[in-house]
């Protein structure tokens, strides 16, 4: 790991925070659980958040470029929200679980591959810009999710299809705004 990147503090935190976690379980009995939650989209991320998904549907919506960082050939494993949400309800209600249980697609993609999905998925051809690879970018990125269907019994039930699906559609109303709006506010 690197401690001083640009991206360590985020690292860290997480891992901080899931020592601190246990300490506080041992120590003061606080009845925890740690999720490690791995790449997840959906409906209301914020058009600007710049996480792949909403890039990629942003701009393909919008007859824009496709922004691929590196070479594409990167890995993620993408999570529908409402399958993450079930997970950690699970986790929840589920006893004496302390230590990090994984919550994430077990099938992974690279990034070229997204953006051809979601190219399908807007209905629309999609042309790629090619740009530099941010410091510490993870080559592939995969979570083992074995201990939360065993102990949860959870996997996960959205395709990245029918996901991808249903957030394009979130992003089309949005970026598409009804004619009373414009002439209203203009
Ligand atoms: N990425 C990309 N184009 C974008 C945004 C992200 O190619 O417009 C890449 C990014 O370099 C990374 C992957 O997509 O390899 C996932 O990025 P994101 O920020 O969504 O999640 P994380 O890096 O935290 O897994």
């Amino acid at each position: 790991m690197n401690t001083v990147g640009v991206r360590s503090c985020y690292d860290e935190g997480k891992r901080l925070a899931e020592t601190l976690m246990m300490d506080y379980h041992r120590q003061n009995k606080v009845d925890t659980r740690i999720a490690r939650i791995f790449n997840t989209y959906g409906p209301r991320m914020l058009e600007n958040d710049g996480r792949v998904v909403s890039n990629f549907i942003v701009q393909a919506l919008r007859g824009d470029r496709i922004t691929i960082y590196g070479t594409g050939e990167q890995t993620r494993s993408f999570c529908y929200v409402d399958d993450l949400i079930e997970g950690l309800i699970c986790l929840m209600n589920v006893d004496e679980v302390h230590d990090p249980v994984n919550l994430g697609n077990p099938s992974e993609f690279t990034i070229k591959e997204l953006a051809d999905e979601v190219g399908r998925s807007c209905g629309v051809p999609i042309e790629l810009e090619y740009l530099p690879l941010p410091q510490d970018d993870p080559q592939q990125r995969r979570p083992d999710s074995a201990r939360a269907e065993k102990l949860l019994g959870w996997s996960l039930k959205i395709p990245l299809r029918e996901g991808l699906r249903r957030t394009v559609e979130y992003f089309s109303r949005r970026l598409v705004r009804p004619e009373s709006e414009k002439t209203s506010a203009s």
